[in-house]
């Protein structure tokens, strides 16, 4: 009789938390409803800098053998305008032109076109038609899960062009890479300006827009949720996936493929780049459905931030070992090369586990076994608008034991050893764990900000029973 009331009980409870999307937290979801002036100048600093520090990147490479100092000192010490610099840039080209459109078709039509057959046949693996969270205003929308799919489709392809058919040069993505710039910043403004104005005129879901009234931010943090088009085409799993998380394997291995063209010989640190990023893609493909229920797609709108980010920061600057490596073919000796693969291997074990341990105890509320013993957690409650009172848990078991991030600590780990990869002789590697840091502990505090709004007095018992952050004992 007892268990049949727990059972009740929980039961009662798993479906306020079910409610608990549609209307408790509407004032801590998503993005801000009023802008601070410290976001509006992150923002506007952003809108400007941000394709320049691109271009910055891409051309040092380019032009000055990746060197970060050098354009600048031969600015500062007038040995070259911005006008040499900018005439030895290669221009937009009909040739990137069409290899970019053709490029975004491909994965359109493979995202729109082509049903989900993976899971079919791969035992454990979730795709086909999906549902995520609950929005602020009560609509589940369903997603069609294919990109494992599309990104085998297109590597075996690429595989078969390169080995076989040779309709196209693998080092076709570095040779046209700057001219290709161009046209993923063209889509970029284009799909972002897009989503400003149908966020405007004919949103997918108008309860879902959030307005500010100052343009910038509305342009910068989207206004739309969930921006659609048809029932299928949705902005936010499109763009964050495809085409520039599938693009980052090619790009990596035409960037292998050049090495081999200029060298003779692909480098020890070019296959562990292309290893250890190929895990990290791989795993994101795998693991699509569970993405639906990250911050990006349960919290951020869709506007300049994810769709020129998408299009333009990704492919570009989360690339940037490869390129590096072009220029500068590092042959590591055997205790480093062993010492980065480790690294790389054990961050993304603790990123996945990490992840992994929190879906499994969100999934079976509670009535699970991490590390071999049933989770522990800390009851919480909170309070929607309305007034009604829900229930959830915070785990305090396996990594969500040692840190209230451990999932970034170990994102972070896999990608210092990308950056080590490349060794010591020039920084531009290095941008990607600087930018990583930033991102996450960024990310951290803000997710935690919304936590302390959202769980009030249980957040503070859940951070005295996990004190520390990213880093046990440290922060
Ligand atoms: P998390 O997966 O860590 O989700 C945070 C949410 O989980 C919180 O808002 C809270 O939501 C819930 N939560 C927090 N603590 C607990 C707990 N102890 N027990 C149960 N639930 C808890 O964050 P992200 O979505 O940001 O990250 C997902 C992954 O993606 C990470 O591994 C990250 O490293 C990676 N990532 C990679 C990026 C890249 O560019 N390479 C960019 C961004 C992320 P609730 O309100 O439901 O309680």
């Amino acid at each position: 009789m007892a268990a049949h009331q727990e059972e009740k009980l929980a039961e009662e409870r798993k479906h306020q938390n079910m409610q608990n999307g549609t209307k408790a937290s509407q004032g801590q979801w998503g993005r801000a409803w009023e802008v601070d002036w410290f976001s509006l100048a992150s923002i506007l600093f952003l809108l400007m800098f941000a394709p320049l520090i691109v271009y910055y990147f891409i051309m040092s490479c380019a032009q000055y053998q990746c060197s970060l100092t050098d354009p600048l000192l031969d600015l500062l010490t007038g040995k070259k305008h911005l006008s040499d610099i900018w005439n030895r840039t290669p221009m937009l080209t009909y040739r990137a032109a069409a290899i970019y459109s053709l490029w975004v078709t491909f994965q359109v039509v493979l995202y729109v076109c082509i049903p989900d057959f993976c899971h079919k046949f791969l035992p454990g693996y979730v795709g086909g038609v999906q549902e995520g969270a609950v929005t602020p205003a009560g609509v589940v929308n369903k997603y069609e899960i294919n990109g494992l799919q599309a990104w085998i489709i297109t590597h075996l392809l690429w595989f078969a062009n390169a080995y076989c058919f040779h309709f196209f040069s693998p080092t076709i993505i570095f040779d046209n890479w700057i001219p290709l710039l161009w046209c993923a910043n063209i889509l970029g403004y284009a799909v972002s300006t897009f989503a400003m104005i149908k966020g405007y005129f004919f949103p997918t879901n108008a309860k879902d827009c959030k307005f500010t009234g100052n343009f910038f931010y509305d342009y910068m943090m989207g206004i739309e949720f969930n921006p659609r088009i048809g029932k299928w085409f949705d902005f936010k799993l499109f763009f964050n996936g495809r085409p520039g998380i599938v693009a980052w394997t090619l790009i990596n291995l035409s960037f292998a493929a050049k090495q081999q063209e200029l060298y003779g010989e692909v480098t020890n640190s070019m296959i562990l780049v292309n290893v250890l990023q190929g895990i990290y893609v791989l795993d994101f493909f795998w693991n699509e459905a569970w993405y639906l229920k990250t911050i990006d797609i349960c919290h951020d709108h869709f506007g300049w931030y994810l769709g020129w980010g998408d299009c333009v920061w990704l492919p570009y600057l989360y690339t940037l070992q490869g390129l590096y490596l072009v220029y500068h073919p590092v042959q590591l000796r055997t205790a480093h090369a062993v010492g980065v693969l480790t690294l790389g291997l054990l961050g993304y074990y603790i990123f996945r586990t990490t992840n992994h341990q929190k879906d499994l105890f969100r999934r079976t509320d509670g009535n699970c076994r991490i590390w071999g013993k049933r989770a522990e957690y800390i009851e919480c409650s909170y309070t929607s608008v309305g007034g009604t009172k829900y229930y959830s848990k915070l785990m305090t078991s396996g990594f969500w034991g040692w840190a209230r991030h451990f999932n970034y600590t170990g994102d972070l780990m896999g990608s210092l050893a990308y950056c080590l990869a490349c060794g010591f002789e020039h920084t531009l590697p290095y941008f990607y764990i600087v930018y990583m840091t930033i991102l996450l502990t960024h990310r951290c505090i803000r997710d935690e900000h919304r936590c302390s709004s959202k769980y009030g007095k249980d957040w503070k018992r859940y951070t005295a029973a996990v004190p520390y952050r990213l880093l046990p004992r440290i922060f």
